[in-house]
């Protein structure tokens, strides 16, 4: 048996109970995730086969936590392992094995952003929609939604309940077919097609249902009615469900994630047992006081205790007055902690709502000289010479990913024109074949000279070797990666971009960075393959996406939306003002929309509780928008906390209060080097 001693009541009972639905319903910090860990060790320990339990998680990186936590727990490394992923890799491997009953090829690849889009823009194109009101964007936004209930086009367009709607149902259908035939899905395809089949192939279904006796689920506040349904479905008979979350988390509304889903799991499972967990281990009594005077501004929310475990002082506010002090102040306030008080770097986060805000927290993060690394923003991928390298390696794995090849045809050039490519695409479209195959027809017709010819044959050519190099049993996947770039001519046209010698370092970073990301993935894999790599790219969450410094000597700079599940010893939470937290987007509907502000309120509220030990809010008083600085207003947020911001002023030391403080820059606290003590 397991020693779960050192858990509380409550938590030991989640961990015991191993049969039948059960929901943890819990507030921030209160163990949730430790509950699960310890009830998969558990599990194992009392002799139950690790391959029979499913774990989802929010990200890849929680997977592999959860992974070393469960060996360490049962004091040994496990021969057979658990299957612990997030919603859709698990959906990825249910596809690799199941996809072509729905007449897709095994070898699909998995569209980026990029790619959705020039699918969407196609769509469009074809049924000679450019001049209408739909842009590609809402485009797509319309497929995510209808995906996300299960819709499929024709549906879609029965349903349609305006011409707009209308419209989209026509491109959505399009869409579909085009990436169908293209043999690539979607990020929504990954959890769409698996809801698919197993609608339409009750085999497919009853192989899942056969493969798990026992699945829980973390952060089960931001499930959508798709994965909702999809575990149900693998659950309905043994009902060996277990769910843990916090509704006052929920922050994916919008993408189409229901709270519902979780206050009403009791409904659903008629007879689950629920637990609830009170005490938080993660924050002071400051940081849970200003978190629960908050969220309790929301409505509709299940009523929750949280009590503080650890005293101590805590919570400072401070304003700036642009966002250029505010950067100031809160990296050289980083500085003093990491050289004057040796705090590791990796304790500290500053957590940001919107893309345009790292940008200067970056450049005075680099004038200190102090590493970081970025989460949930631009990221390493989104570069250009990564997603040519990246459809390279697509059109490797799928030869019909035409998409990926006319990307990667001629870059670098060699021979192989845009009027070459327009003539082949324009016969492929008719003759709705593919791209390669009608070459030998366009070069009997004469639509391409003997030369172009010439250089498209070379090209396959190289393709297909390559195709099987990458193929060889026991292949290095990094070293034929490496073998790759060289033989396209592609790492000359890196040296040829990159010339002098100041990029010398972005040359390096984009091979090195690159080989190493796969090699890492290759180190880490039970099975490594080519499919396998990008798979893992196109999942995001996955921990080879970025270039990785030594993780101890970076502080993290990160999105609210990605900080979820995640502790820090000093957290800074920055741009507390109206427009940034809340967001514009959730201000302006807010009459139409009142729930889109409690949104954010959660938002904030996540933000808070990453906290463990310090926390520190930041607003500036102006900021620069469209070229024009434009005063800003605080927070509602703020307002909403001034009583429990008072308290802990009168408890922390005077000086905390953002209404006494308002106003009052550059003195006092205020955009000072943050003498440590004071913060005190
Ligand atoms: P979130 O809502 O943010 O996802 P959570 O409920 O999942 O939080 P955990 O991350 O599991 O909470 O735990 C928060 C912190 O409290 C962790 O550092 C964990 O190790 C610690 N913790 C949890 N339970 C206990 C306990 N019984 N005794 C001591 N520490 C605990
Ligand atoms: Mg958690």
């Amino acid at each position: 048996m397991l020693d779960i001693s050192h858990l509380n009541r409550p938590q030991q009972e989640a961990v015991r109970t191993h049969r039948g639905p059960l929901l943890v319903l819990a507030g921030a910090g209160t163990g949730k995730t430790r509950v699960i860990t310890y009830r998969m060790a558990d599990l194992i320990a009392a002799g139950v086969d690790p391959e029979r339990i499913l774990s989802v998680t929010f990200t890849n990186k929680a997977a592999r936590e959860m992974l070393d936590r469960t060996s360490l727990l049962l004091g040994r490394t496990m021969k057979k392992r658990p299957t612990i992923s997030t919603f859709h890799s698990w959906c990825v491997g249910i596809l690799r094995q199941e996809i072509d009953s729905l007449g897709y090829p095994k070898q699909f690849v998995i569209y980026d952003r990029g790619d959705q889009e020039s699918a969407a823009r196609k769509a469009l194109q074809v049924l000679k929609m450019t001049d209408t009101a739909l842009k590609p964007g809402d485009l797509l936004a319309q497929i995510s939604r209808w995906k996300m209930q299960g819709v499929m086009p024709d549906l879609a367009q029965e349903i349609a309940d305006s011409d707009h709607e209308q419209l989209a149902g026509m491109a959505y259908r399009r869409y579909q077919l085009a990436l169908k035939a293209a043999g690539g899905v979607d990020f929504d395809d990954l959890l769409f097609l698996t809801w698919q089949l197993f609608k339409h192939h009750p085999e497919a279904l009853e192989r899942q249902q056969n493969r798990f006796d026992f699945v829980q689920i973390d952060e089960y506040q931001d499930t959508n009615e798709l994965q909702f349904r999809l575990i149900e479905s693998i659950v309905r008979r043994h009902q060996n469900l277990c769910v843990v979350g916090d509704d006052d988390q929920s922050i994916y509304g919008w993408r189409g994630a229901e709270v519902k889903h979780i206050l009403g799991f009791k409904h659903s499972f008629p007879a689950a047992k629920v637990v609830r967990l009170e005490d938080n281990y993660r924050c002071t009594e400051s940081i849970i006081q200003l978190a629960n005077q908050l969220v309790a501004h929301n409505h509709g929310r299940h009523e929750k205790r949280l009590i503080a475990h650890r005293g101590g002082t805590s919570v400072v506010f401070r304003e700036y007055p642009d966002e250029q002090a505010e950067a100031e102040g809160v990296v050289r306030d980083i500085a003093y902690l990491i050289h004057q008080l040796n705090v590791r770097p990796c304790e500290i986060a500053i957590l940001f709502r919107t893309n345009e805000q790292p940008r200067i927290f970056e450049h005075e993060l680099r004038r200190k000289q102090i590493h970081y690394r970025i989460v949930g923003g631009q990221s390493f991928f989104d570069r250009k010479e990564i997603k040519d390298l990246q459809a390279y390696l697509k059109v490797l794995v799928n030869p019909r990913d035409d998409l990926s090849l006319l990307r990667i045809i001629n870059v670098p050039p060699r021979g192989i024109g845009d009027a070459t490519c327009e003539r082949l695409l324009a016969r492929a479209v008719k003759e709705k074949r593919r791209f390669w195959d009608v070459i030998p027809d366009a070069a009997a017709a004469g639509e391409i000279t003997s030369k172009a010819l010439n250089n498209l044959r070379q090209f396959e050519q190289q393709m297909s070797s390559l195709r099987e190099a990458f193929k060889q049993p026991g292949v290095k996947l990094s070293e034929t990666f490496l073998r790759m770039v060289e033989t396209t001519g592609y790492a000359r046209e890196i040296e040829r971009t990159y010339r002098s010698a100041e990029q010398q370092e972005m040359r390096n970073l984009i091979l090195g960075e690159f080989a190493n990301a796969v090699s890492q993935y290759e180190a880490q894999s039970r099975s490594p393959s080519l499919e396998g790599y990008l798979d893992e790219v196109s999942l995001g969450g996955s921990d080879f996406a970025a270039p990785e410094r030594p993780d101890e000597n970076a502080i993290t700079l990160m999105t609210l939306h990605s900080a979820k599940g995640l502790e820090f010893e000093r957290v800074y939470l920055v741009g507390l003002e109206e427009g940034i937290l809340p967001h514009k987007r959730s201000v302006d509907e807010e009459f139409e929309n009142p729930s889109s502000v409690e949104e954010e309120r959660r938002l904030c509220y996540v933000g808070i509780t990453r906290a463990k030990d310090f926390l520190t809010i930041t607003r500036s008083q102006s900021r620069v928008k469209w070229g024009k600085k434009r005063e800003t207003k605080p927070s509602r947020f703020l307002k909403e906390m001034r009583t429990a911001m008072e308290t802990i002023a009168a408890r922390e030391g005077a000086g905390n209060d953002p209404a006494a403080r308002s106003g009052k820059t550059g003195g006092g606290r205020t955009g000072q080097p943050a003498p440590h003590g004071e913060m005190l």
